[in-house]
């Protein structure tokens, strides 16, 4: 079987189905694709049902280079599949598509289509038309797609169909909002198929007022300077919604008698306390001075930003919670309220939030109706950053499971592991927001227990669970209590083998090498932490100011940057100047659109293109780095006078701290991301300028191979083993090692156990890799990383070495 071509994941209830649809799909193919199959559970997949773990493990084994489409059957197997995606490590869920084409005929379809050597996003298309044949045959084909097309009035338009089964929910829908803010173009959006809208893309709100199901056509309209890049960039988001998203909560409909959903696993037994919110008593107090007013309002709202961030980091939820704190419905009416009848903000924003709220909880689509909880969520945090409501009343007393009633998201987020034992939840699914947040403190946590615990007279005193199969225990008997104390035992007991690594892996006759970690927020600091990271190696700054409207101050970044070294204390932590520019677009930064993202104005060309911007951020960093160990680095640099021209403006900013009386850290390393060829062929010529390097094989690779990062249809090429790019991480060690300056490598491919026994191979012994990944790596090199690499064997220092 070959790792060559796209793999499949078939996920089905029943194991018999499974394995018949791979055979129908082999008489086809042969061997030529790898088909895996996860279906049913039990000892030897017995039973009728799905298993999250087992897609890990399945995607592990049949996504190579290609990446995997995944076919389900129904049901929970969806769920299960994007729990999957949300365990696997991040670099397979980026090459996987869940694929909602039909099981059977998707299978085969897919199957031919990878055979024949497809991409992964042809292959994950052709698993969606599996049925087309079948249409045709029967005279229900769909119509062709319609293309771009330009109106009288010099409009642009294009229809595009809604794939995701789950419809335009709140995710796909914040992604649009931000993307069209992108675009310098007055964008509309229609439901051709139900005929709601146009709605402007400025509100999720107003566009779950499109009622746009799966099946539906949206058009997509604008005019405007970049009209027709708008158009089709978010038509393609449309399309794409779905092949990676989470699904809706399912909330209770998995809950049996005795059995919930398995949110987080871990067991848990001790004394119940059920979560108590406190009722928020709003005071209808007018103004006198409505401006104040709204700056309070506006104070409020970016500290809740902060907040969000802090605890979502960069992914998906933190866009979509931004995306609800600031939508144009809730500050609209917020605005109008203090400004024309001098109402207080936060009874402003309490009632812009219930038009917003009314407006989603009539939504057709559940999902949609479903994030009310979310506004309500975003509108306690706001009202609580306005002195209007108290803090969340967490349960005090000894260590207890908490029985709560649809956890929140902030909730979750401000848990504590020790005082909270695990969590039971009577509604909620495995892929709401808390349910990710439970996952990622170690909480063990049990879901959609209605059935179960809704109709007792008072609740119980005890409880026990299982958050890797769902059971609850009722005040469970002795006998029981001791078995789940002692199963607690010993994973606490397998924990800690994990909190005794301190990021150092001696490798058997061969050198001692360093898992640092790379953080993009607070929670990944402390995840790098519980991890046994030995420091984080690359905190990539931009990620904190994605979503902004302003550029953010020197307090504010101190702050935020102490939070992530308060989260990992006594670590050594490496700061990464902001690296916008490429796919991370800062709006607040104003950069006009450029041909060539990628080529063109990106870190640190942009930081000294705006040195006040840099010298603020590199202040804020000396501020908040006094007494620790902090590094900074800066990203893209190709020539030695970026560096020269960095070193200026931080001597700059360090004096400035002095001037002002501002404690601060000096003297600090200074090391630069090697991600341009120029600088790893130049390596020996830049050591004199650095203290560190880190390879950033990410970019390093795409410039390599002038393969576009993340590109579709250059999955092949987005490959750091490539020996082009080997033999330029070869360079760079033989110059470090040469000088003295310590040399890591922080793109994706450290977190490759594969990868990074090679890049050990090479001479690499400090490796920087997501927090989720550093056990894996760490197994992988001490069975791995004495073999011989597979590097180049033609030129470079890496022929070299050996
Ligand atoms: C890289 O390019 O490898 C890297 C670590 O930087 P980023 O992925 O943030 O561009
Ligand atoms: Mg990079």
């Amino acid at each position: 079987m070959s790792k060559t071509t796209v793999g499949l994941v078939l996920v089905s209830h029943s194991r018999a189905l499974a394995e018949a649809t791979r055979k129908l799909a082999t008489q086809m193919t042969g061997d030529a694709v790898i088909i895996e199959c996860a279906a049913g559970v039990g000892e030897a997949g017995e039973e009728l049902g799905t298993d999250a773990m087992a897609i890990v493990a399945a995607l592990e084994r049949a996504a190579g280079a290609q990446g995997a489409v995944v076919l389900m059957d129904l049901g929970s197997a969806l769920l299960s599949a994007e729990t999957a995606l949300e365990l696997v490590d991040a670099s397979i869920a980026a090459k996987t598509r869940l694929s909602s084409g039909p099981f059977v005929e998707g299978a085969v379809a897919a199957a031919v289509r990878a055979a024949g050597g497809g991409s992964l996003d042809e292959v994950a298309a052709e698993a969606r038309r599996g049925l087309v044949a079948k249409e045709e045959q029967l005279g229900e084909a769909a119509p062709a797609p319609v293309p771009v097309e330009k109106t009288a009035e010099n409009e642009t338009w294009e229809d595009a169909e809604i794939v995701d089964p789950h419809g335009l929910h709140a995710r796909p829908a914040a992604r649009i909002v931000s993307r069209a803010s992108q675009f310098d173009a007055k964008i509309t959006v229609e439901n051709r198929t139900n005929g709601k809208g146009p709605r402007t893309t400025d509100s999720v709100i107003a566009l779950a007022g499109l009622g746009a199901r799966c099946g539906h056509v949206l058009r997509i309209a604008a005019t405007g300077r970049e009209a027709e890049a708008a158009v089709r960039a978010l038509a393609a988001l449309v399309r794409e919604a779905g092949t990676k998203d989470a699904p809706p909560p399912q909330a209770t409909a998995e809950a049996t008698k005795g059995r919930g959903i398995p949110i987080a696993a871990g067991v848990a037994v001790g004394p119940c306390v059920r979560l108590q919110r406190a009722t928020l008593r709003l005071s209808d107090h007018s103004v006198d001075d409505p401006a104040a007013e709204l700056e309070k309002l506006t104070a409020a709202l970016d500290r809740v930003e902060r907040e969000i961030r802090s605890a979502f980091g960069r992914d998906d939820m933190a866009t979509m919670h931004g995306a609800l704190l600031r939508d144009p419905v809730i500050l609209r009416t917020a605005r109008e309220l203090v400004t024309e009848s001098r109402h207080n903000a936060a009874i402003a924003y309490h009632s812009g939030v219930n038009r917003a709220a009314e407006a989603l909880a009539s939504a057709d689509d559940p999902y949609m109706r479903a994030r009310v909880a979310d506004l309500r969520d975003i509108e306690l945090a706001v009202l609580r950053a306005l002195g209007a409501a108290p803090a969340v009343a967490l349960p005090e007393g000894p260590p207890a499971i908490l029985l709560a009633d649809e956890l929140l998201p902030s909730e979750a987020a401000r848990l504590d592991p020790a005082r909270v034992l695990g969590v039971v939840d009577l509604r909620g699914g495995p892929t709401s927001h808390a349910a990710i947040l439970l996952r990622g403190a170690g909480i063990p946590a049990v879901f959609g227990a209605a059935a179960l615990l809704q109709d007792l007279p008072e609740s119980p005193a005890r409880l026990g669970l299982d958050g890797g199969t769902g059971e609850v225990w009722i005040d469970p008997a002795p006998a029981i209590t001791a078995a789940l104390e002692r199963r607690r035992a010993e994973e606490r007991a397998a924990r800690l083998s994990a909190a005794t690594f301190h990021g150092k892996v001696t490798i058997p006759s061969g050198p001692t090498v360093e898992l640092w970690a790379n953080a993009a927020s607070p929670l990944e600091a402390r995840a790098a932490k519980e991890a046994g990271a030995f420091g984080i190696g690359l905190l990539r700054t931009e990620m904190f100011f994605l979503d902004r409207s302003d550029a953010p101050g020197e307090d504010e970044q101190a702050d935020l940057y102490a939070e992530v070294l308060a989260a990992f204390p006594g670590a050594p932590i490496v700061i990464r100047t902001l690296d916008a520019g490429g796919d991370k677009r800062l709006p607040w930064l104003h950069v006009p659109p450029e041909e060539n993202p990628y080529l063109g104005l990106r870190g640190i060309r942009l930081s000294l293109d705006r040195p006040d911007l840099l010298e603020t951020q590199l202040r804020a960093i000396l501020r908040a780095g006094r007494g620790r160990d902090v590094r900074i680095m800066i990203p893209m640099v190709s020539t030695a006078s970026e560096i020269e021209a960095t070193k200026a403006i931080l001597a700059r900013a360090a004096n400035a701290l002095d001037a002002a009386g501002k404690p601060h850290l000096w003297p600090v390393p200074l090391g630069i991301m090697v991600e341009v060829p120029a600088a790893a062929l130049l390596a020996e010529r830049l050591t004199p300028h650095v203290d560190f390097f880190s390879i950033g094989t990410n970019d390093l690779t795409q410039y390599t191979l002038a393969a576009e990062r993340g590109h579709p249809r250059l999955a092949a090429l987005a490959d750091a083993g490539h020996p082009a790019v080997l033999d330029l991480v070869g360079r760079v060690v033989k110059a470090g090692q040469a000088a003295g300056r310590a040399v890591s490598v922080c793109g994706e491919a450290a977190a490759d156990p594969k990868l990074a026994a090679t890049f050990v191979g090479l001479g690499i012994t400090r490796l920087s890799m997501g927090p989720a990944a550093i056990a894996r790596v760490r197994a992988a090199l001490a069975e791995e990383a004495t073999r011989p690499p597979e590097t180049p064997k033609e030129t470079g220092p890496a022929a070299a070495r050996r």
